[in-house]
């Protein structure tokens, strides 16, 4: 039977949703607009296109968009000049740096000098640790939109074998640490986990964050298993030019597998989404009012 297709563009549009309620509640109730800062250093072209996308989504949800766009030869004192200034605008509810920075700026000194509570990528050393420990942070976008589509397919997670392939500090680690906090047992999986396909045939839910074109073949999935996928990888098409591709091979893995996002049109919109979710919830939180309820994890 053919999985069925978790649809993160429709689910992205629903949170959307509901982030744009929360704004229109927190300005008509508090008087409160929540504001995105955006700092791009440089000219890397898909970082520009990143930057354009969120942007433009922070002001369709009604947030107050403001962005910063240095040279490529900013120095990190200046950088770090300019988080200080955020950190203490009160009309600065979320800061995001987007990486990568250029080599002469070292992009850990930046993260961790954003205000955790404003750190709406959830990539401070703080929101790091309050995670691992069960406590409110601000949770990566990427990881926590895997999570919000896995809650609303599964209802409860507890119990479920859990796969995460790939362990980087932005997706892997944090989705185990999430998938954990909803009592799954997890396994993390990596370039160097022997047997590979054994450990991914166990899981009941895989998230796939490798970075490896069509890597995870359907005959690794155990039938019913809800797969996400979270790669981006552009690869050439036999007719000539390019199209994406996930980390896993999606006929085959549709073809066993219970549940499927897509790519494009899974994962990839949820971060976005998860990004504005955030805002809100540092700006209630900022506020001394309750974060918005399933925006969080
Ligand atoms: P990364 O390069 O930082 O980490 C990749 C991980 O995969 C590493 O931990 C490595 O150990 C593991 N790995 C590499 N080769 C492997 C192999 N053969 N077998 C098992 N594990 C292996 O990548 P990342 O930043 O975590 O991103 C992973 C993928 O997710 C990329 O395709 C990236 O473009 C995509 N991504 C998508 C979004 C989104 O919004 N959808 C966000 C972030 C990243």
């Amino acid at each position: 039977m053919a999985a069925t297709v978790i649809d993160g563009k429709a689910f992205a549009a629903k949170v959307r949703g509901q982030v744009a309620e929360h704004v229109a509640r927190l300005k008509a109730e508090h008087g409160i607009t929540p504001g995105l800062a955006v700092v791009l250093v440089g000219e890397d072209p898909a970082s520009q296109v990143y930057v354009r996308n969120k942007g433009k989504q922070t002001v369709e949800v009604g947030m107050n968009s403001i962005e910063h766009k240095l040279e490529a030869t900013t120095s990190q004192d200046d950088l770090l000049a300019l988080i200080a200034k955020l950190n203490a605008d009160p009309s600065v509810h979320g800061i995001l740096c987007q990486l990568p920075v250029p080599d002469h700026i070292d992009g850990d000194t930046i993260i961790n000098a954003i205000d955790p509570a404003k750190d709406v990528d959830g990539f401070h050393i703080s929101n790091v640790g309050l995670l691992g420990t069960g406590q409110d942070a601000m949770v990566p976008c990427t990881p926590l939109g895997c999570l919000m589509m896995l809650r609303d397919h599964h209802g409860s997670l507890s119990g479920m074998n859990a796969v995460v392939i790939g362990r980087s500090n932005i997706v892997g680690k944090p989705m185990a640490n999430l998938l954990l906090g909803d009592s799954c047992t997890v396994t993390i999986a990596h370039s160097r986990t022997a047997d590979l396909p054994a450990v991914v045939r166990g899981a009941d839910i895989v998230v796939a964050a490798v970075g490896r074109p069509q890597m995870v073949p359907g005959d690794w999935i155990k039938p019913g298993a809800t797969v996400i996928d979270v790669g981006i990888n552009r690869i050439d098409k036999p007719e000539g030019g390019t199209r994406l591709v996930g980390d896993v091979d999606y006929d085959s893995c549709a073809e066993v597998a219970g549940a499927i996002t897509p790519v494009p049109g899974g994962v990839g919109p949820m971060t976005i989404a998860c990004l504005l979710a955030n805002t809100v919830t540092a700006c209630c939180r900022a506020n001394g009012l309750d974060a918005p309820q399933g925006l969080t994890a």
